[in-house]
C-alpha cells in the first residue's frame, strides 16, 4: 500500500481540500491527486511509472481529469492506462506531441517501465481555464525544459503544479532534445515569478517550495539577473 504525503488546504473556497502527493517510478516522480469534493471528481497531475496500479482503487468511481505537465516518459508513460481503464480525460500541450504519440523516447526509459504512447483528449493552450468539479485550473505554457511544458495554476488553492520547470532551489534541465535554457529562464521569470509570492510550488520531482522563496533563493534563476 502506497501512502501519500498529504497537504491539507484550508481556505474560503473549500472547508478542506487535500492534495495527495505520491512518489512513483525510478526518478521518484511526484504524482498529485486532488479531489474536487462534491461531485466525485479527481484531478491527477502526471502519470509516472507505477502510478496506475498505485492509484486505481482510490480513483475508481471518480470522474478523472489527468493533466500531463510535459511529454517526458517519466511523466506520461502510464497515461494510456488511466484513459483506457478509468476513462480519464487526458490534457496536454501539443508542442510535446511527438513524445506523447510516438515511441521515439522508449529507449530513454528502463526496459522494465511500462511505456505506452498516449493520444491526449484535449490539447490545452496558454491562458485557458479548465473547470474540473469545484476546481478551476489555469494553464500556463512554460517552455524551456520541453517545448510543450505547462504549469497548472490553481488560484483557489494558492498552488501551482510546474512539472520539471522549477524545483526547490534549482530548475529543470535543458540539455535534452527541445530544451532551451533562455526560454526556461523567461518562462520562470515572466510567468511563474509573476504569481503571488505565497503560491505553493508543487514540482515534478522533489519537495515543494513557494514562488516567493524561489524568487529570493533560487541560485540558477533568481528573480532578476545578479539579484543574489
Ligand atoms: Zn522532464
Ligand atoms: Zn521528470
Amino acid at each position: 500500500m502506497i501512502l501519500p504525503v498529504t497537504d491539507l488546504i484550508l481556505n474560503r473556497h473549500f472547508s478542506m481540500l487535500i492534495v495527495n502527493v505520491y512518489n512513483f517510478g525510478p526518478y521518484e516522480n511526484c504524482v498529485y491527486v486532488m479531489y474536487a469534493n462534491v461531485k466525485k471528481v479527481a484531478v491527477v497531475v502526471d502519470a509516472a511509472s507505477g502510478s496506475f496500479d498505485g492509484l486505481k482503487q482510490r480513483l475508481a468511481g471518480h470522474e478523472i481529469h489527468l493533466f500531463l505537465t510535459h511529454g517526458h516518459w517519466d511523466h506520461m508513460c502510464e497515461a494510456a492506462k488511466f484513459q483506457r481503464e478509468l476513462k480519464a480525460v487526458v490534457y496536454a500541450h501539443k508542442a510535446d506531441q511527438n513524445w506523447f504519440t510516438t515511441m521515439e523516447q522508449r529507449n530513454y526509459a528502463p526496459p522494465n517501465v511500462s511505456f505506452e504512447t498516449i493520444s491526449p483528449d484535449i490539447w490545452v493552450e496558454h491562458g485557458q481555464t479548465i473547470r474540473c468539479g469545484d476546481l478551476s485550473i489555469k494553464i500556463l505554457h512554460t517552455p524551456g525544459h520541453t517545448p510543450g511544458q505547462i504549469a497548472l495554476y490553481v488560484e483557489s488553492l494558492r498552488s501551482v503544479f510546474v512539472g520539471d520547470t522549477l524545483f526547490y532551489r534549482t530548475v529543470g534541465r535543458t540539455d535534452l532534445p527541445g530544451g532551451n535554457f533562455d526560454q526556461l529562464k523567461d518562462s520562470i521569470r515572466r510567468i511563474l515569478y509573476a504569481l503571488p509570492e505565497d503560491t505553493v510550488v508543487y514540482a515534478g520531482h522533489g519537495k515543494k517550495t513557494s514562488i516567493g522563496s524561489e524568487q529570493k533563493h533560487n541560485g540558477i534563476v533568481p528573480l532578476r539577473e545578479n539579484s543574489l
